[in-house]
C-alpha cells in the first residue's frame, strides 16, 4: 500500500477544495467536448500542472448552455481509470481466446500484422474482413474505410439500438428524433414523452423539460416504468412493452372519428389525398400517376411528384402538384373512385381511415392495459393542444410551390420518443404509427411540435443507396456505393440473385430489407456459422461484444472460442480496439489501445451525426486536452495509417504517396464533393467562408478558439415547415445537404412498402423473396401502419412467461463504461430487479430478496427491489453494471460481478424460422432489422434458501493483460491530490 492509501483511510482530510493552488502550479482551462454519453455537450476541463482536475459545463456551448451531468463531470474517473490499456496486445501464442494471455507488442508490429492480413484479405476477397463499431461517433470515417477497403461487412450498433426510431420516421417524414430532430418544448403546450429513459438528448432535454414546465406546459409520460425524465411529469400513464403501436392506432382512430385532424395540412403537404390502386395485380396498392416523364419516374419510391388527387370542386380527377393544391381546389381525402382508364382508386387518407375504424380504445385497452377512456381522452388533449390552443408566428414563409403563407402556424403538441418504442419486433411499425399521428394533428417542422434539425429532413426515401452489387466486390477495389443506406425497392437490397444475402449480418436481404443500421446483433453468431459465407478477420471497435452488447451473451462467448474440424477459430482472427479491459478484450487476437474522449481529435459534423439545433447546422470537435496515456493511439489515426498503408485509393495520392499525414489533417483536406468537408465552420483557405468552401489549413485552430464548436443561426423564415419551404430547401441543396430542392411530401401510406409487398405476393416482375420468406415480407410491409404482437410472442407460451422484461440506462451511467467509473460506481454499483410489489408478493419474493428470472432462453439469479414505479405485467433493470469478474480491474468480489448482472443472459439472438438453411432467424424487426431485445418474455420464482448470495450466472476471471494501469492506488493518490502516476 503506497502513502496515499494509508491516508485515505485516516480521519485526516484527504484535500482542502478550496485551497489555493501551489503558487509556481500552471492552471489553464481547455474547451473540447463531452463524450460519457452520446450527447456531446461542450465541457471545460481544468488542467493543473498539466493534470486533469476538474470538468464542468462550458456555458458558451449552444447545446448543453454550460449544465453538465454526473456522467461529464465523471470524466475525470475515466481518464484515470485502472482498466485503461496502455499497448498493442497479441494473444499468446497456443493460449485459449478468452482466457487473457497477452504479450505487448509495439505499433509497428501491431500494424505489420494488420496490413499484411488486411491487404492479403483485400488482394482476394475484400467481404471476408469486417468492421462493426459501438456507440462511436465516427461513422463518416469508419463507412468510408470500409467502402474503400471494398467490404459490404459493416455498420455500426444502430441495429441494436435505435434503426427502428431511425427508420420509422425517416420513411415516413424525412426525419426522426434525437439527433436529426425533436420535440420544440419553446412553443408547445403538450408535451408527450413515451418510451424514453434518461438518455438521448439528456441534458438539453433537461434544459429544456425545465423551462417548459416553468412556462405552465403539460407532460404526459407514456412508459411500463416511470423514471428519468418521468419523475417530473405531470402524469404517468403506464403501458405494457411492445404495445405503443396500439395506442397510436387508437389515438388516430379517434381523431378521424371525430374530425380532429388538421385537414387543410394533409390535404397540401402529405399524401393522403393521394389516389391508391384499388385494383388487383402489379400497380395494386400503388398510387396512381401521371405517366409524363417530365414528372418524374413513377415507383422508385424517391419522391416521383407524378401522383393524382380528386378535386371535389369540378369532380376531375388532378396532377396532385402543383394542379391538385391550387387555390379553390379541394383533394378529396375520403371516397373512392375511378380514373378514365376504369382503374379503381381511393385517396390514401381513405385507407387509413378503414385501417384504423376498428382499432377504437376499447381493442387498444386490452392490448396497452390503458383504459379506453384514458386514451379517448388522451386522443381530445391531442386534439385541443393541437387545433385549441394552436397560434401563429408572425413569420412569413413561402412553400416549395410559391404560395405565400403570411405566418407560421403552431401546432403546440410535441412527442418524443426513443427506444422504449424501437426495441422490439414490431417497432418500425410502431413508429410508423407515431410519425402518421403527428402528420394528422399536423405538428411536424411546425412551431411547438417536432422540429427537424439540418441536414433533416432527407426525401423520403433518402437518397442514399446502399451497396447492393455483389459483382462488385472485387480484389483491390472500393465499392462503388457505400456499405449502408436506405433501399428504395427490391431492386436495391443486397442480395445474389437467388436472393440469398450479400452480407455478413443479412442486412438488407429479404430477412431485413430496410436494416439501414445493419445487424450487429448478428455477426458473431453468423460468422460463426459461416451464413451466407465465412469470413477472416473481424475488427471491433468500442463495443463489449462478449458482455453487454450481445443477446445471449453466454453464446457469444462461446461462439468466439468455436473451432471448426480443422482446429481453427471459426472467426480466424479478432481485432479488438478498445480504452478499456472490457470483457471482450480477453477474447481478442490483436488488442489496440485506444484513447479517451479528453485525449484525441473527433468530429460531430454533417457527414455523420452532427449537434445541429432546430435553427440551424451546428457541428463540434473534441480537441486533445491532455496527452494520450502510455501508447494509446486514437481509432481515427489507426485507420488513416492502415488505409494509408494498404492504399486505399481516397487515402492516396495519383502518385502512390499517403495523402493525409495523420487524422486532422484528413478532417480538414477530406472532401466528398467540392467544398463539403468534415467540419462546415471557417472553410475557405482564409477561414472566412462558412458551411461550404475549400479546405482551411488553420480549420482546427479556428474550432480551438470558438469553443470547439460552429453555430449556423438560419433566417427565421427557412427555421420550419422545411419539408416544403422554398427558401431552405434551396439553401440545403446549395450546401450539399440534400441533391435535389424538391419538397419532402409525408408518406402517411408507404408505396415504398408497397413495392416489397407486391413482390412478396408474386404480383410484380422482377426480385421475389425466397419462398420462405414471402408471408413474413407481405405481411410486415404492410403500406400503412399497424400493430402486432412482438415475435417472440408468437414462439413462447405465454402463460408460463407471463412478464415483460425490458432494461434501461440510469440516469448516472452510459454503456458499460460507467460502472468501472470510480465515482459513478457510488451512485451505483449493482442492479437489482425492479418489480411491482404486487408482482413480487404475489411470487412469494420480498424486497431486497434474491430470485430467479428465467425466459425460455435462459436464466439469471438476481436481487429484486419492489417499486411501484412499474407496471405490474413489467419487470426491469438498469443495463451494463453487471460486470464480468475480472474484467475492467475491477476488484475480486466487487458488487459489480458479485450482484450486478445483465439480462442480456435471458435473450435470444435469433428466433426458430422455418425455412432457413440453420432454422432459425434473427430475433429483430422483420422490416429493419432492429434487434428485438425488449420483446423477451419471462417468469420469476426465489431463489433457493441455500443459493450463494450472487449473481448467476458467473465466469471465471481472467487475468490482468499486460499494460493495463490497474493501480487503485493512482485513483486514491489522485483524491489526495497527488500528482498522477
Ligand atoms: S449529458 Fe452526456 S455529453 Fe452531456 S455532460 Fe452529461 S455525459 Fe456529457
Amino acid at each position: 500500500m503506497g502513502p496515499a492509501v494509508f491516508k485515505f483511510l485516516s480521519s485526516e482530510p484527504l484535500h482542502d477544495a478550496q485551497a489555493s493552488p501551489a503558487p509556481n502550479a500552471v492552471t489553464e482551462i481547455k474547451c473540447t467536448t463531452c463524450y460519457m454519453c452520446a450527447c456531446r455537450c461542450g465541457i471545460r476541463v481544468h488542467l493543473r500542472d498539466g493534470e486533469v482536475r476538474y470538468i464542468d459545463g462550458n456555458p458558451a456551448h449552444p447545446l448543453n448552455q454550460g449544465v453538465i451531468c454526473a456522467k461529464g463531470n465523471s470524466g475525470i474517473m475515466k481518464q484515470v481509470s485502472p482498466a485503461r490499456l496502455t499497448q498493442p496486445l497479441l494473444r499468446k501464442a497456443g493460449s485459449e481466446r478468452g482466457a487473457g494471455e497477452f504479450e505487448p507488442i509495439s505499433w509497428d508490429r501491431a500494424y505489420e500484422i494488420m496490413a499484411t492480413r488486411l491487404g492479403q484479405l483485400r488482394a482476394t476477397d475484400p467481404k471476408k474482413f469486417a468492421l462493426f463499431t459501438g456507440r462511436d461517433q465516427m461513422q463518416a470515417l469508419t463507412g468510408l474505410f470500409a467502402r474503400q477497403f471494398g467490404t459490404p461487412n459493416y455498420a455500426a450498433h444502430g441495429g441494436f439500438c435505435s434503426v427502428n426510431m431511425a427508420a420509422g420516421m425517416i420513411y415516413t417524414i424525412g426525419g426522426s428524433f434525437w439527433e436529426f430532430g425533436g420535440p420544440d418544448l419553446d412553443h408547445a403546450k403538450l408535451f408527450v414523452m413515451i418510451g424514453t429513459a434518461e438518455d438521448h438528448h439528456s441534458n438539453p432535454l433537461k434544459i429544456a423539460i425545465s423551462k417548459f414546465k416553468r412556462a405552465g406546459g403539460r407532460f404526459i409520460s407514456i412508459n411500463p416504468i416511470r423514471t428519468g425524465y418521468s419523475a417530473v411529469a405531470d402524469e404517468w400513464i403506464p403501458i405494457k412493452p411492445g404495445t405503443d403501436g396500439a395506442l397510436f392506432m387508437a389515438l388516430m382512430q379517434v381523431l378521424i372519428a371525430e374530425g380532429r385532424i388538421d385537414k387543410p395540412f394533409l390535404q397540401r403537404f402529405t399524401n393522403a389525398p393521394q389516389l391508391v390502386v384499388l385494383d388487383e395485380g402489379a400497380r395494386e396498392g400503388l398510387f396512381a400517376f401521371d405517366p409524363d416523364p417530365a414528372k418524374g419516374p413513377p415507383g422508385d419510391g424517391r419522391n416521383p411528384h407524378n401522383k393524382l388527387v380528386m378535386d371535389l370542386s369540378d369532380g376531375q380527377v388532378k396532377a396532385a402538384y402543383p394542379e391538385g393544391i391550387a387555390d379553390g381546389c379541394e383533394p378529396a381525402l375520403l371516397g373512392h373512385y375511378t380514373l378514365a382508364d376504369g382503374t379503381h382508386v381511393a385517396p390514401s387518407f381513405q385507407l387509413l381511415s378503414d385501417r384504423v375504424a376498428p382499432c377504437t380504445p376499447e381493442w387498444a385497452a386490452g392490448i396497452t392495459g390503458i383504459p379506453a377512456e384514458r386514451i379517448r381522452a388522451l386522443a381530445r388533449e391531442l386534439g385541443h393542444a393541437a387545433f385549441q390552443q394552436a397560434f401563429d408566428l408572425p413569420i412569413p414563409w413561402t412553400d416549395a410551390w410559391g404560395k405565400v403563407h403570411p405566418t407560421t402556424k403552431a401546432r403546440p403538441v410535441a412527442f418524443h420518443a426513443m427506444r422504449g418504442l424501437a426495441a422490439h419486433s414490431n417497432g418500425f411499425q410502431t413508429v410508423r404509427g407515431l410519425a402518421v399521428l403527428m402528420s394528422l394533428l399536423g405538428t411536424i417542422d411546425a412551431p411547438g411540435g417536432f422540429r427537424h434539425k439540418a441536414p433533416y429532413p432527407r426525401h423520403i426515401v433518402p437518397n442514399y443507396r446502399a451497396f447492393n452489387d455483389p459483382a462488385m466486390i472485387q480484389p483491390n477495389t472500393p465499392l462503388n456505393a457505400a456499405p449502408l443506406g436506405f433501399p428504395a425497392n427490391p431492386d436495391e437490397l443486397a442480395i445474389h440473385p437467388d436472393g440469398s444475402p450479400i452480407r455478413i449480418d443479412h442486412a438488407f436481404s429479404w430477412e431485413h430489407p430496410l436494416s439501414a443500421h445493419g445487424l450487429m446483433h448478428n455477426v458473431i453468431t453468423n460468422a460463426t456459422k459461416g451464413d451466407p459465407y465465412r469470413i477472416d478477420t473481424l475488427m471491433i471497435f468500442m463495443a463489449n461484444m462478449a458482455w453487454n452488447s450481445s443477446m445471449n451473451t453466454m453464446g457469444a462467448r462461446e461462439m468466439l472460442n468455436q473451432k471448426g474440424a480443422d482446429g481453427e477459430y471459426q472467426i480466424p482472427f479478432l481485432i479488438v480496439c478498445d480504452a478499456f479491459q472490457s470483457e471482450t478484450v480477453a477474447f481478442a487476437d490483436l488488442v489496440l489501445p485506444d484513447t479517451t474522449y479528453l485525449e484525441r481529435h473527433d468530429v460531430m459534423g454533417m457527414l455523420d451525426r452532427p449537434i445541429s439545433e432546430f435553427d440551424g447546422p451546428v457541428d463540434a470537435v473534441r480537441i486533445p486536452v491532455v496527452k494520450p496515456l502510455g501508447e494509446c493511439r486514437p481509432f481515427q489515426e489507426v485507420l488513416v495509417e492502415l488505409a494509408s498503408r494498404l492504399k486505399l485509393p481516397a487515402f492516396t495520392t495519383a502518385e502512390g504517396g499517403r495523402k493525409f499525414k495523420d487524422y486532422p489533417d484528413f478532417v480538414v483536406n477530406f472532401q466528398p464533393q467540392p467544398g463539403i468537408g468534415f467540419l462546415m465552420g471557417w472553410r475557405g483557405k482564409d477561414g472566412t467562408e462558412h458551411l461550404r468552401g475549400e479546405p482551411n489549413p488553420n480549420q482546427w485552430a479556428m474550432y480551438e478558439k470558438n469553443n470547439c464548436v460552429f453555430q449556423y443561426h438560419m433566417p427565421k423564415d427557412q427555421q420550419y415547415m422545411r419539408n416544403w419551404n422554398r427558401a431552405y430547401l434551396d439553401f440545403a441543396k446549395d450546401k450539399g445537404w440534400r441533391q435535389r430542392n424538391d419538397p419532402v411530401q409525408l408518406a402517411l401510406y408507404s408505396d415504398t412498402l408497397q413495392t416489397f409487398r407486391l413482390a412478396a405476393q408474386g404480383k410484380t416482375a422482377g426480385r421475389q423473396p425466397p419462398e420462405h420468406l414471402r408471408e413474413r415480407v407481405a405481411k410486415y410491409f404492410d403500406p400503412l401502419p399497424f400493430w402486432y404482437p412482438p415475435l417472440e410472442e408468437t414462439c413462447t407460451d405465454l402463460a408460463a412467461y407471463p412478464l415483460n422484461a425490458v432494461t434501461q440506462r440510469p440516469m448516472a451511467m452510459y454503456h458499460s463504461w460507467d460502472s468501472q467509473n470510480a465515482w459513478l460506481r457510488q451512485i451505483h454499483s449493482h442492479n437489482y430487479l425492479q418489480v411491482n410489489p404486487l408482482t413480487a408478493t404475489a411470487a412469494g419474493i420480498a424486497d431486497g430478496a434474491w430470485c430467479w428470472v428465467e425466459s425460455q432462453w435462459g436464466k439469471v439469479r438476481c436481487m429484486v427491489r419492489h417499486s411501484e414505479a412499474v407496471e405490474a405485467g413489467t419487470v426491469w433493470t438498469w443495463n451494463a453494471i453487471g460486470k464480468a469478474s475480472g474484467a475492467w480491474q475491477l476488484a475480486p468480489g466487487a458488487d459489480e460481478s458479485r450482484k450486478g448482472f445483465l439480462l442480456n443472459h435471458l435473450i435470444s439472438e435469433e428466433l426458430p424460422s422455418a425455412g432457413t438453411a440453420s432454422g432459425r432467424i434473427s430475433n429483430s424487426d422483420p422490416v429493419t432489422g432492429q434487434a428485438g431485445w425488449y420483446d423477451v418474455r419471462v417468469r420469476i420464482r426465489p431463489a433457493e434458501a441455500d443459493a450463494p448470495d450472487e449473481s448467476y450466472p458467473q465466469v471465471a476471471a481472467t487475468p490482468a493483460p499486460p499494460g493495463v494501469r490497474g493501480v487503485t492506488e493512482q485513483v486514491l493518490a489522485y483524491f489526495a491530490g497527488g500528482k498522477r502516476k
